[in-house]
């Protein structure tokens, strides 16, 4: 079955609210509900300090945590741990079943399904390239909301989609593509430095830009890049422009949002974080 796409703006997409309202409610539940591949949001003592989940340090907005759920995570009771100069206590969550769809590609050069031998080299050292950078906790974000989508356009998959290229099964979906026209400008969704331009054997043009905090974007595909290693960057600064470099189907932003190594939804992040701002 080939899975619906829809328009993603900074505007309001109906899908947008209905994750927003979804978000939002755990406010008045009794505890803060997530799914496998999201991500929760705890209110916090003022007295924190810092906060683990799974013995890794999470991302912290205001008085919240914001705690990425892996998408290996179990259905059912979690806590994270939170510390102060004082004590060390525990706040619950759940995590409830979400049930993520398969879709299948078709991609013209094989060798992007099944790299060569000689290939393999290169596919390992940009992972560990990435992976070093996605390993970095910079200090905690001073602002970070509103965040702004990277591109407005049609959502062609979503995160956590399960993938099969030329019928073979690869991991599942890292981040989300938007199709956008080609050369279409691709900006920062929150302020931040980059880590990583480069040009990948999957991922093609490619710019990974640090927010602080743990919270790091890779933009992917892209047709030309316009920020170099290091800048430091505001929101909503142009990185480049959509392309369909690396293995893409078409011209499209791949866009994935890493929390501290985590890979998580990145339109359940933005629509938490955005909603997050309500009632402070
Ligand atoms: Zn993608």
């Amino acid at each position: 079955m080939k899975p619906k796409s829809f328009i993603l703006t900074n505007g309001q997409s109906p899908i947008y609210k209905v994750i927003v309202c979804l978000f939002a409610l755990p406010a008045v539940a009794a505890v803060p509900i997530g799914v496998p591949g999201g991500v929760v949001e705890i209110r916090l003592p003022a007295s924190t300090t810092n906060v683990f989940f799974n013995e890794v340090q999470q991302l912290r907005l205001d008085n919240r945590a914001i705690v990425a759920l892996p998408l290996t995570t179990k259905v059912g009771d979690h806590a994270i741990i939170v510390q102060s100069s004082k004590s060390r206590t525990e706040l619950p969550f759940k995590v409830i079943a979400k049930t993520y769809r398969e879709q299948h590609l078709t991609v013209e050069n094989q060798r992007l399904v099944e790299p060569l031998p000689s290939d393999l080299e290169r596919i390992e050292a940009e992972s560990a390239l990435m992976q070093n950078v996605y390993s970095q906790f910079s200090p905690m974000p001073k602002r970070l909301r509103p965040i702004t989508l990277p591109v407005q356009g049609v959502v062609t998959s979503e995160f956590g989609f399960r993938r099969f290229f030329n019928g073979q099964p690869r991991n599942p979906h890292s981040g989300v593509d938007i199709a956008a026209v080609h050369g279409t400008a691709v900006k920062s969704p929150a302020a931040g430095v980059i880590r990583v331009v480069g040009n990948f054997f999957f991922n093609g043009k490619t710019v990974l830009v640090d927010h602080g905090g743990g919270f790091i974007s890779m933009l992917c595909h892209l047709n030309k890049i316009d920020v170099h290693h290091q800048q430091r960057i505001e929101q909503d600064a142009i990185i480049g422009t959509v392309g369909a470099t690396g293995r893409a189907t078409g011209p499209h932003l791949h866009w994935s949002v890493s929390l501290q190594g985590t890979r998580v939804d990145p339109l359940i992040f933005v629509a938490v974080i955005n909603a997050s701002a309500n009632g402070e």
